[in-house]
């Protein structure tokens, strides 16, 4: 069975004490063994004092880009074995954010996702459709494509140890969420793309639904079958709400 998975992306919020105050509200969701894996994406520069402070609380550490090469002259960059050595084991990858205001291709975020895996770390592939493609049929086009370009590179075998998440693009930041219906209809396409290759695989890969997801959508979201968490930003923020949502992860009956 698959273990929910929320992820926390804070993007470019924060200092070091309003993470102080955030990591201590979203400590006090604890870890249950039943509870979701709870993993958070802070800035770069506060990894590693977040990381020191998530102590033994059970909570992941993750951060939200990765240089595609392993080291050397690439001024301003971050490479995948510094992430590790600070204490991630997660890193986001292909955010639409990334692939719009810093232009890059399926091309660079399968090599990001490979050089992650290749220092241990558990890439978070995202894809996701904009509103104008959706409206224009092809967002079974577009998101397959961004998946096939990681399958491509890295191999199906790859995604033992991945996550992918489905970010439809007019629903990040938006306040308007994918119905549960339309997440699960796009979750169910990526997985049988990855099970026309890897069955075994497929079946065990965690897909996170992200675009303004919130306490008061969570439950019906992450009830769907193939939603197995949220990527969520905006709500991140808000300790209280996080622990809702994050208590909205289990499938129902659980
Ligand atoms: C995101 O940035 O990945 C995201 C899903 O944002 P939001 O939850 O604010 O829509």
């Amino acid at each position: 069975m698959r273990r929910f998975l929320v992820a926390g992306n804070w993007k470019m919020h924060g200092s070091r004490a309003a993470n102080a105050a955030l990591v201590s509200e979203i400590l006090l969701a604890g870890q249950a063994d039943d509870g979701p894996e709870i993993l958070v994406c802070p800035p770069f520069v506060y990894l590693w004092e977040v990381g020191r402070s998530l102590k033994d609380g059970g909570i992941a550490l993750g951060a939200q880009d990765v240089c595609a090469e392993a080291g050397g002259a690439h001024t301003g960059e971050v490479a995948a074995g510094m992430l590790a050595d600070v204490g991630c084991s997660y890193v986001i990858v292909g955010h639409s954010e990334r692939r719009a205001l810093y232009g890059e291709s399926d091309q660079l975020v399968a090599r990001k996702f490979v050089a992650a895996q290749r220092e241990g770390l558990t890439p978070i592939l995202c894809v996701g459709e904009t509103l104008e493609e959706r409206e224009a049929g092809r967002t079974a086009e577009i998101v397959l494509r961004q998946l096939d370009a990681a399958i491509d590179l890295a191999g199906p075998g790859a995604f033992a140890r991945a996550v992918l998440a489905y970010e439809p693009v007019w629903a990040i930041g938006t306040g308007k969420n994918a119905t549960p219906a339309q997440a699960q209809e796009v979750h169910a396409l990526l997985r049988e793309r990855l099970a026309a290759k890897d069955a075994k695989i497929s079946a065990c890969l965690r897909i996170l639904y992200g675009g303004s997801v919130k306490a008061a959508n969570a439950v019906e979201l992450f009830a769907m079958q193939d939603v197995d968490g949220g990527l969520v930003g905006g709500a991140s923020l808000n300790g209280e709400e996080f622990r809702r949502i994050c208590g909205a992860a289990r499938k129902p009956g659980a």
